[in-house]
C-alpha cells in the first residue's frame, strides 16, 4: 500500500516521525500512510545514522523494512522509507526542499505528517521526467545549452556562514533568514532586546558573511597550485595517483585502465604542488576571501561582526 510507480520512479512508501525525549530516548510517532510503526530499536539507529551528536541535517540508515532516509531537526526526526531500486539521492534533494515548509510544532502533528507526505510526493513528480522538462526556467536553461549560448555551468564554492538561531526555530519555523528577520522585527518593535553574543564572520568591506577558500604556496605564496590526489578506483579496488583537472568528465585508472565518471572517485589524500616553484606541501597557506566583494579577509574581518542574542525587554 502506498507506493506509486510513474516511469522507473516509486515515490516512497511512507513518512515516519520521531523525537527524542531528554529523559526516554527516541519516541516513536504516527506515520503516513499508516504503516507497521517503527520499532524503538529502529528509531535509535535512524537517530545515530545522524552522528553520535545529531550533528548532520539528512541521515541514512537500513531498517527491517528497508533502507530509510531521515532529516532531522532537533528534537525532531522526519523519516522516509523508500522502496527498493529508488533513487535515494533525489529523495534526499526533494526531503531538503520540504524540510522548510514543515511546522516540526504543529498541534495537529497527524495532519502535518500527512501534508509532508503529499508535499514530497509532489516534489518529487516537479523534480522529474516530464515536468521537470517543461518547467519554464529549465526550458530555457536546456534550449540555451543545446544551441550553445550557454556553454558550461561551472561551480563557486562558497561557504556559507548562516546564523542559527535553535530555540526560535519551534515558534518561528525552519528558515533560518526569515527567524533572523522576525527577531529583528521584533526588536523594533520594541519587545526584544539584542546583547552581544559572541563574533562572527563579517567582511568589513561589504558587510557580507560568505568565503571562498583559497590555497597558497606556503614558500612562494603563488596561487597556482596543482593538486595531486590518490584516488580508489570503483572497478579494481586499487589506488592511484591523478592530477585532476578542470572539465574531465572521467578519468583511466592506471591499474585496471577502465575508465571511472568522476563523481565516483573516492578521494583518499590529496598533496597540493605548487606550479611556481615545485614544493609540494601538505600544509598550504589557506586564504579566505569575501564571497562577494573578493576582498582578503584578514583577522579584524573573521572576527569584525557582533553575534547578536535576544532577549525579552523588560519596560519601564
Ligand atoms: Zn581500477
Ligand atoms: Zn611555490
Ligand atoms: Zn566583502
Amino acid at each position: 500500500m502506498g507506493t506509486v510507480t510513474k516511469g522507473n520512479l516509486i515515490v516512497p512508501k511512507a513518512i515516519f516521525s520521531i523525537w527524542w525525549d531528554d529523559r526516554l530516548g527516541p519516541m516513536v510517532g504516527r506515520s503516513y500512510p499508516e504503516a507497521a510503526p517503527l520499532t524503538s530499536e529502529e528509531a535509535v539507529t535512524v537517530f545515530m545514522g545522524h552522528g553520535v551528536n545529531q550533528e548532520t541535517e539528512i541521515g541514512y540508515s537500513k531498517i527491517q523494512s528497508g533502507l530509510v532516509i531521515s532529516y532531522m531537526r532537533p528534537p525532531n526526526c522526519l523519516v522516509v522509507l523508500l522502496e527498493q531500486g529508488e533513487n535515494s539521492a533525489s529523495i534526499e534533494r526533494n526531503l531538503l526542499r520540504l524540510a522548510p515548509t514543515i511546522d516540526f510544532d504543529s498541534d495537529n502533528w497527524d495532519k502535518e505528517l500527512e501534508k509532508a507526505f503529499h508535499g514530497l510526493k509532489d516534489l518529487i513528480t516537479e523534480t522529474s521526467g516530464e515536468e521537470l522538462l517543461l518547467n519554464p526556467s529549465v526550458k530555457m536553461l536546456v534550449g540555451d545549452m543545446m544551441s550553445g549560448r550557454l556553454q558550461k555551468i561551472i561551480p563557486k564554492h562558497v561557504l556559507k556562514a548562516t546564523v542559527r538561531y535553535p530555540e526560535a526555530h519551534q515558534y518561528l519555523g525552519n528558515d533560518d533568514d526569515e527567524v533572523s528577520r522576525l527577531l529583528r522585527d521584533l526588536e523594533d518593535e520594541e519587545v526584544l532586546e539584542s546583547r552581544t553574543f559572541g563574533r562572527k564572520v563579517e567582511c568589513r568591506q561589504c558587510g557580507n558573511s560568505d568565503l571562498l577558500v583559497e590555497l597558497q604556496c606556503p614558500t612562494c605564496y603563488s596561487s597556482d597550485i596543482h593538486k595531486v590526489y590518490t584516488v580508489f578506483c570503483p572497478k579494481c579496488s586499487n589506488q592511484f595517483h591523478a592530477v585532476i583537472v578542470d572539465d574531465l568528465a572521467e578519468v583511466t585508472c592506471v591499474n585496471c585502465k577502465q575508465p571511472v565518471k568522476v563523481n565516483e572517485l573516492a578521494v583518499i589524500d590529496v598533496e597540493p604542488l605548487c606550479n611556481a616553484c615545485g614544493t609540494a606541501s601538505n600544509d598550504p597557506k589557506i586564504v579566505f576571501r569575501c564571497a562577494t566583494c573578493g576582498k582578503q579577509l584578514k583577522g579584524a574581518d573573521l572576527l569584525s561582526g557582533t553575534g547578536l542574542a535576544y532577549y525579552f525587554r523588560v519596560s519601564g
